[in-house]
């Protein structure tokens, strides 16, 4: 019998920074940034020219910022328990 052979795991050639949703570009040390698409540390005309988005820095911000809203936004509704009305007469 065949014990199934552990296959190694391929790491992505992405790197380690993941410029779909990091902020990539350059440091000094030769290291991308890690922080978020909306890192202020950078300017954005640094950020537009980082090699190997799928998508224009622009629109890859909006889809984050989009789905970092709907999170927060839902988040907010979690925390607030449904606003009741206290004076429902008329
Ligand atoms: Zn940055």
């Amino acid at each position: 019998m065949k014990k199934d052979e552990l296959k190694p795991k391929v790491a992505k050639p992405k790197g380690p920074v993941d410029v779909e949703r990091q902020c990539g570009v350059m440091l000094p040390h030769g290291q991308p940034c890690g922080r978020s698409l909306c890192c202020k540390r950078h300017r954005m005309n640094a950020k537009r020219a980082v090699p190997g988005r799928s998508l224009p820095y622009d629109m890859l911000l909006a889809t984050y910022r989009e789905k970092n809203w709907a999170k927060q936004q839902k988040a907010a509704i979690d925390a607030n328990a449904p606003l009741e009305d206290e004076d429902e007469a008329n």
